[in-house]
């Protein structure tokens, strides 16, 4: 069996640091099992390699990534991958909404199925897009909203409530004029978040914004902080979570949803003392699936933060994929999932 990844953003070129040996090594120690490396991702060297397995043998190609090939998607690349293997196993859905060489080009020259971790992706966020169970209600937050409004847009048309937190929530509240000191605001958003107030308004989706929050003199573990109503953040403090006051009114009402999609953590939850809101939703929506509610977590920090709380086996679904998911959620089609025969499952 041949193995084959990436590793960080080498941008086409060979970077010692991006090399796959630790992971090798780390997969070897779960299987108890001997994982051998090449030191390419492709070439004659690889070619001898592969040829000299035994059944049973396991090989983990270097970085598909240190070749430029690998992203642009280069059909020459992507046929002398497919000519190493009869058949493709594609488990990688982080990656398939890009279609690069190793995760669409080689589909055009093997049998290439979905293994079971893409599977079960597909599956689970499916619930969200086919009959989700209603209420349906979404928490989004993280950073930004740029980047988010097609997921937000889409999800307008699906949910009846969107509870919003984090640095996003900033923008929506700039827009109603609201000063918020040296908060993350994205001034060019201000429009768009008008206009997804308005979108909400006409579609009657509830959209709910924090009441309360905790601002700090500076994003800094020891930084002096206190919670705060939302029209007096200080002058020259910055938002950095979701007040206690959200927080109770955010879970009262996610409390009738069956479904609940989150994306994108409430706070700062790398720092300590601005986690509380994070942590909070994350301990909630644990209890929820267990009693019963569908429950999916998709984004790269927000399932970071469940994850450091342990309580990944508790929700209902915790995707691995993060602008995976989100594309997945807005409902456009994936190109490296649409490339395998099993797609219609
Ligand atoms: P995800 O990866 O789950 O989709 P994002 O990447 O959109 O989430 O956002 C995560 C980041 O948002 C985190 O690094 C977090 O520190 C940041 N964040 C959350 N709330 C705020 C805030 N109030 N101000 C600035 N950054 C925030
Ligand atoms: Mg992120």
């Amino acid at each position: 069996m041949i193995l084959a990844s990436h590793l960080g953003r080498p941008k086409g070129k060979v970077n010692d640091a991006l090399r796959l040996k630790p992971v090798a090594d780390r997969l070897a120690q779960l299987l108890g099992h001997q994982v051998r490396m090449t030191g390419d991702a492709l070439g004659p060297g690889v070619h001898d390699a592969v040829g000299k397995l035994r059944p049973g043998e396991l090989i983990l190609l270097e970085n598909l990534r240190f070749h430029g090939d690998e992203e642009a998607n280069d059909p020459k690349f992507a046929k002398a991958l497919a000519d190493l293997a009869d058949l493709y196993v594609d488990d990688a859905f982080g990656s398939a909404h890009r279609a690069h060489a190793s995760t669409e080009g080689i589909t055009h020259f093997l049998p290439s199925v979905a293994g079971l971790l893409l599977e079960r992706e597909v599956e689970s966020l499916s619930r969200l897009l086919h009959k989700p169970a209603k209420p349906f209600h979404t928490v989004i937050g993280g950073a930004k909203i740029s980047g988010k409004l097609e997921v937000l847009d889409a999800l307008l048309a699906r949910c009846q409530a969107i509870l919003v937190g984090g640095g996003m929530a900033n923008t929506f509240l700039a827009a109603r004029g609201l000063p918020l000191g040296k908060s993350l605001v994205e001034t060019e958003q201000l429009d768009n978040a008008r206009r997804i107030v308005a979108e909400a308004r006409r579609k009657r989706v509830r959209l709910m914004l924090p009441t309360d929050v905790v601002a700090a003199a500076q994003v800094h573990y020891r930084a002096q902080h206190q919670v705060v109503a939302i029209d007096e953040v200080p002058k020259d403090w910055v938002v950095v979570d979701i007040g206690p006051q959200t927080v109770a009114a955010y879970t009262e009402h996610l409390a009738k949803a069956r479904t609940i999609f989150w994306n994108g953590p409430m706070g700062i939850f790398e720092i300590e003392p601005f986690a509380e809101g994070t942590n909070a939703m994350a301990r909630f929506l644990a209890e929820r699936s267990a009693a019963g509610v569908v429950t999916i977590v998709g984004g790269g920090d927000s399932v970071a933060a469940v994850d450091k709380l342990g309580l990944t086996d508790r929700m209902t679904h915790v995707s691995t994929g993060g602008g995976a998911s989100l594309e997945f959620v807005e409902g456009k089609a994936l190109p490296g999932v649409e490339a395998l025969a099993d797609r219609e499952e």
